[in-house]
């Protein structure tokens, strides 16, 4: 973001305005991290501030500071909707296509008038906001909001509310600061954040350690169906809804199951598939180690998108079909995916 942009944001919020702020839909650490800590940050000011999720998201997110302000789009819109058409400035966070917030937020989003200000780190930005950060090198949108307020000269007004926010979102979307989008400014914000007030080893034990029995039973069912391509570096796994059903599945579960797969010896390439009845799609998850883009192959072949080492993506037919749609793809990347690199 350049500075005259700056400044003129700084100028915009230099008095009261009415703000809505937005994650992407089923909202991970980050997206909820950042758009909470741009919430108390918004609230220093004055500002007429709400954040609105798309929907809900896991237990282990709702300790956050400020949960209980947020609304979900999806079962408060009569709420909402009034909200986003009076918005003077509406921040979408840690995304950057409307769609992103789901159908009907995305018409929402389309329709208001405010002006839109982008924060996010994932490819290919679509071209909504008047002011725009986009950066894909940076290690997470938590990362970015710190470095907002540094630009516009508060980093001394972040507290530990805001800190412990920021704190999540770098923490979850750097797999607790080991991808290679982990860098020393990162460590060095995040020494901020903790000189700030986050407790570090508080954060991590609410998000990591509060597992249910029958979350690691499922985790159990997924390492149990894991199924590994050695020759082409590959290892994937599923879950049925029956499989879901049977350990009493719940929102944000399944959450880090498909970094399993990269943790086998040799293997450069996961995914999961994750069967939902109730939306008749076969949720998909991927990542990799290295060049090997997973965002290029969830959106040439499952209407997705992310990072070149975590993307997201859905398939329309049956988990069946899907894993032979996937099987028989591979083979295409052999050469991307048998290359050795960096010691990988
Ligand atoms: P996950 O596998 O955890 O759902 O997503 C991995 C990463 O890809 C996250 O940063 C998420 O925001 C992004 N992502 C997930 N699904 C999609 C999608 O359909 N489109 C795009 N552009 N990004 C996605
Ligand atoms: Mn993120």
């Amino acid at each position: 973001m350049i500075k005259a942009q700056i400044s003129e944001l700084k100028t915009l919020l230099s008095s009261p305005k009415n703000i809505v702020i937005v994650p992407h839909r089923n909202p991970d650490g980050d997206a909820m991290g950042s758009t909470l800590g741009l919430y108390h940050y918004l609230k220093l000011y004055n500002h007429n501030a709400t954040v609105i999720a798309p929907n809900d998201y896991p237990d282990f997110l709702k300790w956050l500071p400020g949960d209980d302000t947020v609304l979900k789009f999806e079962t408060q819109q009569d709420a909402c909707m009034p909200l986003i058409a009076k918005a003077d400035l509406i921040f979408t966070l840690d995304f950057n296509a409307f769609h992103r917030a789901g159908h009907q937020m995305a018409v929402a989003l389309e329709t208001a008038s405010a002006t839109k200000v982008m924060i996010d780190h994932h490819q290919q930005p679509d071209d909504y906001a008047k002011y725009m950060y986009s950066d894909v090198l940076m290690s997470s949108t938590c990362e970015m909001v710190y470095n907002f307020i540094d630009m516009l000269g508060d980093t001394q007004k972040i507290d530990a509310t805001m800190a412990t926010c920021l704190y999540v979102g770098i923490m979850t979307d750097t797999g607790s600061f080991r991808f290679p989008a982990t860098t020393t400014k990162t460590h060095q914000i995040i020494g901020s954040l903790i000189e700030k007030g986050a407790n570090h080893s508080e954060i991590h034990n609410n998000i990591y350690d509060s597992n249910s029995y029958s979350r690691l039973q499922l985790l159990g069912r997924a390492m149990q169906n894991l199924k590994v391509i050695p020759e082409l570096r590959t290892a994937y796994t599923t879950l049925s809804q029956a499989e879901l059903d049977e350990y009493n599945f719940k929102k944000g579960d399944t959450e880090g199951f498909v970094n399993y797969g990269l943790s086998l010896n040799g293997i450069i390439f996961a995914a999961i598939f994750i069967e939902n009845k109730n939306e008749n799609i076969i949720k998909i998850s991927l990542r990799s180690k290295g060049t090997f883009s997973v965002n290029e192959f969830s959106r040439a072949h499952f209407h997705g998108g992310g990072h070149t080492n975590a993307a997201g993506g859905r398939s329309e037919t049956d988990l069946e079909s899907t894993i032979n749609k996937f099987i028989s793809i591979l083979p295409q990347y052999k050469n991307e995916l048998s290359q050795t690199q960096n010691g990988l």
